[in-house]
């Protein structure tokens, strides 16, 4: 009975039922006594009808005491779930109903408290670096945001320094990426304790109200911002000792690791007016500063923003250029030292700028690179040249073309299927197609290319490797590549009577190449006197000025014909020396 009672009392559905029966019998009684009272007392009629109203009355004071009760902690449980929804996750729920409600007002409580320290927790992580435990990139702006607008109020300036740590990519790379996050803890401890130091020695005499804030803000970029500073030289002292503070030497695992930073200053407000702004300055000073050698640090300038313009115009260009045709494969003749012979060509890539003429690939292979438009650009002057060298195999004149192939191009897995998609869609013999590669692509991953350029040898593709003697080849590597040609770099060939050693080094290539069956090409190719020498020496193709410069398809075409006409009545004089008239 008393369990029954307490469940009553404890439970929704107790209240409801009990409110729904003491209104049933209040309504019954009510309707007994009026009819008593009508039927037995005719008379009395009007106090019977009082009577029931009366009780019908209490009835529904009772009912409306009972849902009050229940519908109260509903109307709170509204509130919560509204300021809830306004993100007001300190909020609690105070039901004392002793029911359902208060159990399930007690559970929000809780889940709400979770809830809340998450949110803290999840803040916190969005503006702290988790492996240095710094504030973020994040925050770092927006507190460089926050510097700079009370800064204009108050008429003061400050400075933004961002440091990169030289050599950490390389260390991270030879220990792995655990010990790259150890000695990043190391690196950031050692920086805030140098920020301390220098806030203390180079802004002693100033008041300073706002401590300097130092951030992770890339993979191995450090940030430092100096709320406020009497002048900017202040910041370069700064810089300086915060980058000598990593230059002494740091115990890793048992390694002892020399690392060093470059740095890059910018002040605010001139140099940008929002954190992100002034951060940009100063990373671009940074990589003006690691351009110009190690631990160095460079003052953010108005003119290497106008570099950086010139740069992004430049991008631009080159991607309405790629889109309206402007670019073209120039050839450039390469002739078989032995027979005289005009053996095939280079494809090289010219812009026809619409106000600048023709452009030279130095103007802008680099920016096409950096951008990566250098991917697009060369497998379309790759479909050009395979496409210019079929029109003249149609026309009988069955020439090879090479096309050099960049990095970008070649991180593309998809590039054997290009490739063989262009031979194809030409009509190109795979027999009449070479891909220059450098020496330092070739190096940089051996099995990639293994594995790349196998199967277009296979086809019959020749595979060169360009600009050979000026990059660091493994020779072990090198053997096992799929090669047919080395280019001997045009600075062994430029060097040639000037340089004592140039003639031993391009021996040594030639006599290399000899041994592993590959084919010699000389590159810059200027006097006949280079000419005879590489001859003598048994280079088998000779490229260069003394040859034809590089030129368009057609005037190309018309070079090899005339070439071959005048080398066949050509006296063995006329030809350039040391080149015989092809039988
Ligand atoms: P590279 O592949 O080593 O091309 C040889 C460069 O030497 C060409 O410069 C050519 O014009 C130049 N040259 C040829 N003969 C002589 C000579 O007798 N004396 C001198 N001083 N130079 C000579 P170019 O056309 O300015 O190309 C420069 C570089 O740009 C090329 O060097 C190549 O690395 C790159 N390049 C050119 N076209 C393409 C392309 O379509 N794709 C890619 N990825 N790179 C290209
Ligand atoms: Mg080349
Ligand atoms: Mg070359």
């Amino acid at each position: 009975m008393k369990d029954w009672l307490e469940n009553i009392q404890k439970t929704l559905a107790g209240k409801l039922t009990l409110a729904f029966v003491g209104l049933i019998s209040l309504v019954m009684l009510g309707m007994t006594l009026t009819l008593i009272f009508t039927v037995g007392y005719g008379s009395t009629l009007a106090w019977a009808v009082g009577m029931s109203s009366l009780a019908m009355l209490l009835a529904s004071a009772t009912f409306y005491a009972f849902v009050t009760r229940i519908t109260e902690p509903l109307r709170d449980l509204t509130d919560f779930a509204q300021q809830t929804n306004l993100k007001r996750l300190a909020v609690r729920l105070d039901v004392r109903s002793g029911d359902e409600l208060e159990i399930l007002a007690r559970a929000l409580n809780r889940m709400m408290q979770r809830l809340d320290a998450s949110m803290k927790r999840i803040q916190q992580l969005a503006f702290v670096d988790t492996i240095t435990e710094l504030p973020n990139r994040d925050r770092f702006r927006q507190e460089t945001d926050e510097a700079a607008k009370s800064n204009a109020v108050n008429n003061l300036v400050g400075a933004v320094i961002s440091i990169d740590v030289d050599k950490f990519i390389r260390v991270q790379e030879t220990l792995g990426q655990i010990a790259g996050e150890e000695l990043l803890g190391l690196v950031a401890e050692r920086l805030s304790a140098a920020v301390r130091a220098s806030d203390r020695i180079v802004r002693l005499q100033t008041c300073i109200a706002r401590p300097a804030l130092l951030a992770r803000t890339g993979i191995s970029e450090f940030a430092v911002l100096i709320p406020d500073i009497d002048d900017p030289t202040q910041a370069g002292r700064f810089a300086q000792l915060v980058a000598a503070g990593l230059r002494q030497h740091f115990e890793l695992g048992g390694h002892r690791i020399v690392l060093g930073a470059c740095a890059g200053i910018a002040i605010f407000p001139q140099d940008g007016e929002t954190g992100e702004e002034v951060l940009r300055s100063a990373e671009l000073a940074l990589s003006h500063a690691r351009n110009g050698g190690r631990n160095r640090s460079v003052f953010f300038t108005r003119k290497m923003n106008q570099r950086a313009l010139e740069k992004l115009v430049l991008e631009n260009e080159i991607r309405a250029g790629i889109e309206q045709g402007q670019f073209m494969a120039y050839f450039q003749p390469k002739v078989d030292l032995g027979t005289g012979r005009i053996h095939g060509c280079e494809a090289l890539v010219r812009w026809n700028h619409p106000t600048q003429g023709m452009v030279s690939p130095t103007k802008f292979i680099a920016a096409a690179e950096e951008t990566g438009l250098i991917a697009p650009l060369g497998d379309y002057i790759m479909r050009d040249a395979a496409k210019k060298a079929a029109g003249w195999l149609r026309r009988g004149i069955a020439l090879r073309v090479a096309v050099n192939v960049s990095a970008m191009q070649f991180n593309d897995d998809n590039f054997t299927a290009k490739v063989q998609n262009i031979l194809a869609e030409t009509g190109l013999p795979a027999s009449l197609f070479e891909l220059e590669i450098t020496e330092s692509i070739a190096m940089s991953n051996p099995d990639r290319v293994i594995r790349l350029l196998e199967p277009l040898r296979n086809k019959g593709v020749r595979i060169a490797i360009d600009d050979f003697g000026t990059g660091h080849s493994n020779l072990a590597a090198l053997t096992r590549m799929p090669f047919d040609v080395f280019k001997i770099d045009q600075s062994f060939i430029r060097a040639l009577g000037k340089d004592r050693s140039a003639p031993a080094m391009i021996e040594t290539i030639i006599a290399m190449a000899g041994g592993l069956n590959y084919e010699t090409v000389a590159e810059g190719v200027e006097s006949q006197e280079q000419a005879a020498f590489l001859k003598k020496r048994g280079a088998t193709l000779g490229q260069g000025y003394l040859f034809g410069s590089p030129m368009s398809a057609d005037a190309f075409e018309a070079h090899a014909r005339n070439w071959a006409a005048r080398a066949d009545g050509m006296a063995p004089t006329q030809l350039p020396d040391g080149l015989r008239r092809p039988s």
